[in-house]
């Protein structure tokens, strides 16, 4: 069986609840042998933390996801230094700036939207510097902010690296990320018809710029579009994956666990 990783699960999610053993027996029954589970909230990153601790091939990254600033403290370094500092916390995520709105969407509220906005940029800084003293890198969410969130990180790239995770940009895009020393990763999204910008990306990323994730339980890959994904469900994007980049399953593995290895160093 051919190895793989899942650099991006949320395990502590709802939906993992009530099987989460039988979960993570299938990724590895499914050659799946480690599985990085990320927080998106303090307390989401505590229990990301909690089953890190129960299951050897599970480790975490703890972070508050820029969807979840209204909820979150205006200061959080202490906090999630605290988290950091588990020997099981591979790094500080997800972390990042989102400014999806629905297609014709009003804005409510300008003067809320505009503090929300300035939340987001102090949490992300503050976790960027939460991870340059800890010495651990990023994973970080954008969406529709592809910019200014290049503009927050870049002043951090030469302490931090970044994983640019569920990469949907383009090509030039994600070399303007490579070049910072940063990486994307792809997710089952690569396996859908209107995937074409994400498979062009895979084809065009640089030998170890890159990682497979499922951002599960999001996302799942073709034949399970629609169900609940999983990580075993990176057995199935990763033949898309080495197909694309026209490579052997086993060099894919290969590449894609020595850049995780090295892009998460707690992980071994
Ligand atoms: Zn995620």
């Amino acid at each position: 069986m051919t190895e793989f990783f899942d650099t991006h699960a949320h395990l502590d999610f709802p939906d993992f609840a009530a099987d989460l053993p039988e979960v993570v027996a299938r990724a590895t029954a499914a050659g799946i042998t480690r599985i990085v589970t990320i927080g998106t909230t303090l307390e989401g990153s505590r229990r990301a933390v909690e089953i890190a601790e129960r299951f050897p091939s599970v480790f975490a990254a703890v972070g508050v996801h820029p969807g979840h600033v209204d909820e979150s403290p205006d200061e959080i370094r202490g906090a999630l230094s605290a988290l950091a500092a588990h020997p099981k916390v591979v790094a500080i995520g997800e972390i990042g700036l989102d400014f999806f709105r629905r297609p014709g969407e009003a804005v409510p509220d300008p003067g809320a939207d505009a503090l929300n906005r300035a939340k987001q940029v102090s949490l992300f800084r503050q976790q960027l510097e939460v991870a340059a003293a800890a010495g651990l890198n990023v994973v970080v969410h954008t969406r529709d902010s592809f910019r200014p969130t290049l503009d927050v990180f870049r002043p951090y790239s030469s302490a931090v690296r970044g994983v640019f995770h569920c990469w949907v940009g383009t090509v030039p895009e994600l070399e303007e990320v490579t070049a910072l020393g940063s990486l994307a990763s792809f997710t089952g999204i690569a396996t859908f018809k209107n995937g074409g910008n994400v498979r062009a990306a895979a084809a065009a990323a640089g030998k170890g710029t890159f990682m497979l994730e499922t951002d599960c339980p999001f996302l799942a890959p073709v034949p399970h579009r629609g169900k609940r994904c999983e990580p075993s469900h990176v057995a199935e994007l990763a033949p898309l994956i080495a197909a694309t980049r026209g490579c052997s399953l086993e060099a894919l593995s290969a590449e894609t666990c020595a850049t995780a290895r090295s892009f998460f160093p707690r992980m071994g």
